[in-house]
């Protein structure tokens, strides 16, 4: 496995393997892997010759610099996991490689995109993304780009920028993988105490009682979320960020629940922040 700190490194190594008519799948993450980033991983290699892995965890993102600086690291396990699931190339770039200028002046937005979900509740969130994706897609000129659906803003907003500024990319959103009682998982789960993981578990049982009510015939989204918020509020740990229905291509506001729905949350069980996210068909 190649390991690339700088730029030049790796465009050196990908223009050989384009000149050797290889394909190339990205997957970008933020490192402290688990199995959710190994299945992005598994995807790319039957899909693509090569596989790269970003391992960056990109300040223009946060929008909370306390979430920034506690956002778990472990770099040696990286490497070794990523080894492991068959990664031929790994990029770790400082932020001074990826922003040799500092925060650069350029803010891209999807308006529509980011009106609802985590773009409403974390500012600049999104700009940030599509500044870093942006960067390194033109710095990896990847075939295929991998991205969790369990971040379903998130992979919506990249799918339409690759549409919008014809990167000639294919974006492959990548099913949720999920911890035994159902909750997704994710780098931020090792931050929850015994006790907010225990209630953490609310979450999937949520999803559940979702189901069961659209099958029921609940129409109404005001209902609807009332309903899901007291479950989750049943636990005093539980705080609640926004509970949404959206169009699953829009992701604007389903104002009555038909159709097909991406019913998506962000709550905070004490400091951290979890989102989740279930794709309904209502007939
Ligand atoms: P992150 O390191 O959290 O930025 O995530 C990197 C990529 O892995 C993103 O495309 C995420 O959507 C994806 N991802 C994170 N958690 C999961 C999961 N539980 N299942 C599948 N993909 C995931």
């Amino acid at each position: 496995m190649i390991v690339c700190k700088t730029k030049e490194e790796l465009k050196t190594r990908i223009s050989l393997w384009k000149k050797e008519g290889k394909t190339i799948g990205f997957a970008p993450t933020m490192g402290y892997l688990h199995s959710g980033h190994i299945s992005l991983i598994e995807q790319s290699k039957a899909k693509a010759d090569k596989t790269i892995v970003s391992l960056f965890v990109n300040p223009t993102q946060f929008n909370d610099p306390e979430d920034y600086l506690k956002y778990p690291l472990d770099m040696e396990g990286d490497l070794k996991k990523c080894k492991e699931a068959g990664v031929d190339l790994v990029f770790i770039p400082t932020k001074e490689v990826v922003y040799p200028d500092g925060t650069p002046d350029l803010i891209m937005k999807q308006p529509a995109l980011q009106k609802n979900l985590c773009g409403r509740t974390r500012p600049n969130h999104f700009e940030g993304v599509m500044l870093v994706v942006s960067k390194l897609f033109h710095l990896l000129n990847p075939d295929f780009a991998f991205f969790g659906l369990k971040d379903y803003q998130q992979f919506r907003i990249i799918e339409e920028m690759v549409h919008i500024l014809d990167f000639p990319i294919q974006v492959i959103g990548v099913p949720t993988l999920r911890e035994r009682d159902g909750l997704a998982m994710s780098s931020r789960n090792v931050r929850l105490t015994e006790k907010e993981r225990e209630n953490a578990s609310l979450i999937p049982r949520m999803f559940t009682l979702a189901g069961k009510l659209l099958v029921g015939g609940e129409k109404n989204p005001k209902v609807f979320h009332e309903i899901l918020a007291d479950f989750l509020l049943s636990s005093p740990e539980v705080k609640i960020d926004y509970i949404e229905s959206v169009d699953p291509h829009t992701l604007q506001e389903k104002l009555t629940l038909d159709g097909e729905l991406v019913l998506a949350i962000a709550v905070f069980l004490g400091k951290t922040r979890l989102i989740d996210n279930q794709r309904f068909s209502k007939i």
